[in-house]
């Protein structure tokens, strides 16, 4: 018997460029307005997922607009979501995407940052005006601050680029990650970014540079 196209994988994808296909088919499902998931987040649907079977794991931003489940029609036990202001990094998230590819082994690691991003804009803010904020905010301002480093802050598009600049960092330092880099160099897991449009809901991967 045949799967439907585009319905969730059972048991996970196996294979990371098997996880990608799902999950961009249920982006295209979200989009077309015809998720099958989203009309179910009962504790029904919950009960009913039993031993968690991720296939992928994703890391995206707070932003209230950007509820990575939904906009990957996804359902309980498929994706482990990991969020943090504009995807920033720091030791618990590595550790937590360590776990899940390596206890779990989920074979997918998506890093998907979003058009508007208010966290990259807060770098570029203090960035132009020499005033860096302080407390734990300004630990995010400073790992995002490379990307806009790279863009130019003066660069009228800056905000917009240093979005994908961003993206682009964030996957490139996971795939050094010490516990990550074998397997990703064995091809045995993926490592991929790619963007949100808030506008349309599409999920679009960033190309390779
Ligand atoms: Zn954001």
């Amino acid at each position: 018997m045949t799967r439907l196209e585009g319905m969730p994988p059972t048991p996970a994808a196996r294979t990371p460029r098997a996880a990608l296909a799902e999950l961009l088919a249920g982006n295209r499902r979200f989009v077309s307005g015809q998720p099958v998931h989203g009309h179910d987040v009962t504790a029904a649907a919950a009960v009913a997922s039993g031993d968690q079977q991720p296939y992928a794991v994703l890391l995206g931003c707070i932003d209230s607009r950007v509820p990575l489940e939904a906009i990957f029609d996804q359902t309980f036990g498929s994706i482990c979501v990991i969020r943090t202001g504009a995807h920033v990094l720091d030791r618990a998230v590595c550790g937590s995407i360590e776990y899940v590819v390596g206890q779990l082994g989920v074979r997918l690691v998506m890093v998907l940052g979003h058009e508007r991003c208010g966290a990259v804009g807060s770098a570029v803010d203090a960035l132009r005006s020499g005033r860096r904020p302080g407390g734990s905010l300004g630990y995010v301002v400073d790992r995002i601050a490379p990307a806009v480093h790279e863009v130019g802050a003066d660069d009228p598009d800056a905000h917009r680029i240093a979005i994908r600049r961003h993206v682009r960092r964030t996957v490139a330092t996971l795939r050094a990650d010490d516990l990550l880099a074998g397997p990703v160099g064995a091809g045995e897991v993926a490592v991929v970014g790619a963007l949100y449009d808030l506008a349309t809901g599409e999920v679009a991967l960033l190309p390779e540079e």
